[in-house]
């Protein structure tokens, strides 16, 4: 059996935005009910269709930055503008269960977690190319020119940072990359 070496059970998934992070790990979860994906606070207005406990907590920026104050988030971190933090409390609950537990963040909260969480298997899900994920980020169609801008800067120094991280996974073919995930996180043998 192919495993990531770890017998911790958190995991972080970083990659630019655009990637398609979470079409990747909503497939995986609805493959694999006992991986559970942490839900983050923003204080990024909601998109259309998203939902509140579910895609996100969306927080103003001062019960955000109170949240912050008191050590409640493991990492947090400003993107394109907004503010992004994993809440501690319910990582702690599940990993002293037993759960597997995935972060779907970006690198500066990566690197912390790699500060505080050490044991932890960190994967980086990298476009074919950046035309292609420039393409996946216009075709969203959900951001406006000045966010697509700030998340294509972004994008270029996440790419640059890859080599940080303990796998690499191409996010060419949906389900292959799916795959891949399966067999680093030891849920296919
Ligand atoms: P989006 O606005 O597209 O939902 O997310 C923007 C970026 O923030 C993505 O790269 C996403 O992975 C990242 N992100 C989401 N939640 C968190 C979090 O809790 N912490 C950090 N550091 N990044 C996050």
């Amino acid at each position: 059996m192919v495993s990531n070496g770890s017998d911790s059970r958190l995991t972080v998934i970083t990659g630019p935005s655009g990637v398609g992070k979470g079409t990747v790990v909503k497939q995986l979860l609805q493959k694999h009910k006992k991986v559970w994906l942490s839900v983050s606070a923003t204080t990024r207005l909601p998109r259309k269709g998203e939902i509140e406990g579910e895609d996100y907590f969306f927080l103003g920026k001062d019960s955000f930055n109170e949240l912050a104050n008191k050590e409640g988030f493991l990492e947090w971190a400003e993107f394109a503008g907004n503010s992004y933090g994993t809440p501690r409390k319910p990582i702690q609950q599940k990993l002293d269960s037993g759960v597997n537990v995935l972060l779907e963040i970006e690198l500066e909260g990566a690197r912390q977690v790699r500060r505080s969480f050490p044991q932890a298997f960190q994967i980086f899900l990298a476009p074919p190319s950046f035309q292609e994920l420039e393409r996946r980020i216009r075709n969203r169609g959900t951001d406006s020119e000045k966010a697509i801008e700030a998340r294509l800067k972004r994008a270029k120094e996440e790419l640059e940072a890859q080599a940080e991280f303990d796998a690499i996974v191409i996010n060419e073919d949906l389900n292959k990359s799916v795959f891949d995930l399966e067999v680093l996180l030891g849920l296919v043998s």
